[in-house]
Formats: C-alpha cells, structure tokens, sequence
C-alpha cells in the first residue's frame, strides 16, 4: 500500500498516518518529522532548515526530494508507506511521480483531509506530543486519560512544536494555499485523488480512510 495524505497543516495527517501505520503494517514519512530530526541534531539541513520552519515556509525543493529518495530506499519501506508532508510543491510532485516510476512503485491513492482555515487554527493551537513516544494529543480533543500523564508510555513531558504558535499559522496556511493545493488538480489529473471530511472526529476519519484503503465505500457494508 503506497499512500500520500494531503492536506494543510493541523488536517490530522499525522494523527491517521500514525493508526494506518499500525493497522496495516506500512511506515509514515513524514518530512516534518525527518527535518526536526535534523534541527535538533544540528546538522547542516537542520541549519539550514531552521529558521525557515519558523517562518511558516518551506524548505527547498532540492533538500526534500535528496531526503525523500534516501529514504524509499530504505529496506522498511519494501511493504508499503504513507506520505505525511511530503510532496508539498509542483516539482516535488513531479520528483516523487519519476521516482517511483523508475522503481515500478506506482501510488495507489491521495487521500485529502479536507478542514476549514478556522478549524485548523484551533487544532494547531492545541497541539503537543509526548516529549519521550511522540504520541500525538489536544488540549480539547484529545487529552491523556491521566492529566499530564502519557497514555502510551507513562511520561510526564509534554513538548509543543516552535511553528505551532499562533503568529505562524497564518503563514503556514497561506504556504499551503499557495505551494501545496495545486497538487490536488495534479493528482486529480491522475485519477489518484480521494476526499475526505476532515472535519469529521478521529475515528470517522479513520473509518473514511479504511473504505477508501479497501475499495469498499462507505454504506455499501
Ligand atoms: P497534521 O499532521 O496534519 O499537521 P495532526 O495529526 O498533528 O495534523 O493533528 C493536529 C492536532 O489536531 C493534533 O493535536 C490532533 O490531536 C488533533 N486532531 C487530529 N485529527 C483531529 C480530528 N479529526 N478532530 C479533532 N482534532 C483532531
Ligand atoms: P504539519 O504537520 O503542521 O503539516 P509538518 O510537520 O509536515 O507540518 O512540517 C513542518 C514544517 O517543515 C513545514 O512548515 C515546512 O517548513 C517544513 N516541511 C515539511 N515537509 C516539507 C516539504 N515536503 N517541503 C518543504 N518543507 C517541508
Ligand atoms: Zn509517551
């Protein structure tokens, strides 16, 4: 199963992402993730990365494509995977369509998760993860069952994302608006686009996302 999420920032790519890993044994890339590696290291991308990420704008095509082909190399790759984050422009599109061409791995869906400009600020402001398993939470939508405890491994240490405040949402979103949604009409002109309502709570979402998965829609049991 080879799988992009789309959609903006705060859509709950990484929420669905993270429950498609486990149901189907398939592995997230997130180039999110995979560039705050790099700032937290200190390497030359993450230097390089850095500020840019807390602009709300994106790093250069060349550095995602270099990292994004390092890693469907990548032996854990083999049954499958799901894009979260990446291809976030044109040309990266175009780079990710020549890639998997050249490796006969051809994309089976694009899954957008559509939600409104407002809901996304919300769900951005109350955002944070568990500082030691990432396990994803919400100050409203999705709590611990134990405050401040994580449900998953026990921590108490909570961290919130740099980008994640307010005066850099907005250029997050109009980023998107901008860069990314053209990707829809590129994918749509492939047959490979899905929809679904991300407004949805996370476990309708989840539903959408399996019919789509096993090519059986919704109400058709
Ligand atoms: P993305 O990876 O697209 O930026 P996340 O998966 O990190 O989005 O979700 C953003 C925030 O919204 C997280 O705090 C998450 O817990 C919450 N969230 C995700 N999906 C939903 C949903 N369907 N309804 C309400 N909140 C959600
Ligand atoms: P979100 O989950 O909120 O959509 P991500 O974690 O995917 O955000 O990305 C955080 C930041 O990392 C982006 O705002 C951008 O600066 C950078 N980034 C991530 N993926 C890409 C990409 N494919 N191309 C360029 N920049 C990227
Ligand atoms: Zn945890």
């Amino acid at each position: 199963m080879r799988l992009i999420l789309l959609g903006p920032p705060g859509a709950g790519k990484g929420t669905q992402a993270k429950r498609l890993e486990e149901r189907y044994g398939v592995v997230q890339i997130a180039t999110g993730d995979m560039l705050r590696a790099e700032v937290k290291s200190g390497s030359p991308i993450g230097r390089e990365a850095k500020a840019i990420m807390e602009r709300g704008e994106l790093v250069p095509d060349s550095i995602l494509i270099g990292m994004l082909a390092a890693r469907v190399q990548a032996p854990d790759v083999a049954r499958g995977f799901i894009l979260d984050g990446f291809p976030r422009t044109v040309p990266q599109a175009q780079a990710l369509d020549g890639m998997l061409s050249d490796q006969a791995l051809p994309l089976d869906h694009v899954i957008e998760l559509k939600v409104d400009d407002a809901a996304l600020v919300e769900r951005i402001a109350g955002r944070y993860t568990c500082a030691k398993c990432g396990e994803g939470y919400h100050d409203r939508f999705k709590v611990p069952a134990q405050a401040g405890v994580c449900d998953v491994c026990g921590s108490t240490e909570f961290v919130r994302r740099a980008d994640d405040r307010a005066e850099t949402v907005a250029a997050r979103l109009e980023t998107y608006h901008r860069q990314t949604s053209p990707l829809l009409p590129h994918y749509a002109g492939q047959g490979k686009l899905k929809q679904v309502d991300g407004m949805a709570d996370m476990d309708e979402v989840t539903r959408q996302i399996a019919a789509i998965v096993s090519g059986r829609p919704l109400g058709t049991g």
